[in-house]
């Protein structure tokens, strides 16, 4: 039987929705949830987040303060206008649009957002709350996962969770998420890389894949058991002539076949990519809410 598919867009336009209408009712009280963008360079794949972001901040009525910084801009300048945001009333969010031309320090950068502002949720500061299962802002894309299974009523606790791939941004973090002792978590999960010794064997043991090892077909049919839910995090370009750009996006997971004997799979594009951006903006109002006192 053919899996259900998640509507990534559809839970991502849910979660939108809410948010706005919590946006409406801070601005009752005087409260402007504002999110400082940096870009530093020209990089096209870069410069479409940013602007998607910018856009999603402004369908939802949030402040977003937009930095386009040129390709040559010096550390020292990168970091004082990261320490004009740290201070900035307005701002509850800072976004440092990854990765940075080559001759920047990206830990360093990293680590000179407040904290209190890091709504990526990258600051090592976040990372060891995180771990440690203390409140913390979630890194968007695990965290965006997370919430595409439970709003589409996947038992997380007790099951089997396979994640391919440990980057910092997705595989590490969400075994992290998913191993605590709290709602979204309680599961049992497995961490493979590309040392795992026996990728299938691990992939069939599944209840549930996430496949985030930038590959295509890095999971195909005769990996997964009857059943499984598959979460396709990979984004990968391949050559496509009818199509205008020339190319088309397709994830990791063999997706035509996985999905015989899926019970639930997301797709590639509309699957976990529309969560990342949600998740945020979900950051940068819960950070407008405990600057204000009102959580
Ligand atoms: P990354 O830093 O390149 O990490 C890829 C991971 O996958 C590495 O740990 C690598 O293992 C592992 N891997 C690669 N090929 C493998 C294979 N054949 N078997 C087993 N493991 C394998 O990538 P990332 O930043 O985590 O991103 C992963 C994918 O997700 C990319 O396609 C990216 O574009 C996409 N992504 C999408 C979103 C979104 O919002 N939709 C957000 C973030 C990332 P080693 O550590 O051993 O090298």
């Amino acid at each position: 039987m053919a899996a259900k598919i998640i509507d990534g867009k559809q839970i991502a336009a849910d979660m939108r929705a809410e948010l706005k209408e919590e946006v409406a009712k801070l601005k009752e009280q005087g409260i402007v949830p504002g999110l400082g963008v940096i870009l530093v360079g020209e990089d096209p794949a870069s410069q479409s987040y940013v602007r998607a972001k910018e856009r999603a901040c402004e369908e939802l009525g949030i402040y977003s303060d937009d930095n386009r910084l040129p390709a040559d801009t010096t550390q020292q300048d990168l970091i004082a206008l990261i320490n004009r945001m740290n201070t900035d009333q307005k701002i509850n969010g800072i976004l440092v649009q990854l990765p940075l031309p080559k001759h920047l320090d990206e830990s360093e950068v990293l680590l000179a957002i407040n904290p209190d502002k890091d709504v990526d949720g990258f600051h090592p500061t976040n990372i060891g709350k995180m771990m440690a299962g203390q409140a913390a802002f979630l890194p968007c894309t695990p965290h965006g996962i997370i919430q595409l299974l439970q709003r589409s009523g996947v038992k997380i606790e007790g099951s089997h969770v396979v994640i391919v791939g440990r980057s910092n941004i997705v595989g590490k973090p969400l075994a992290n998420m998913l191993i605590q002792k709290n709602k979204g978590g309680n599961a049992t999960v497995t961490v493979c890389h590309t040392r795992t010794a026996d990728l299938a064997y691990q992939t069939r043991q599944a209840d549930i894949i996430i496949a985030a090892a930038g590959r295509p077909n890095t999971i195909t049919a005769d990996m997964v058991k009857d059943g499984v839910v598959v979460i396709d995090v990979g984004v990968n370009r391949i050559e496509d002539k009818t199509s205008k750009k020339g190319y088309r996006l397709i994830g990791d997971v063999d997706f035509e076949a996985v999905k015989e004997k899926a019970s639930l799979i997301t797709p590639v594009p509309g699957g976990v990519g529309p969560m990342t951006i949600t998740m945020l903006l979900y950051n940068t109002v819960e950070s407008a809410k405990k600057a204000s006192g009102k959580i």
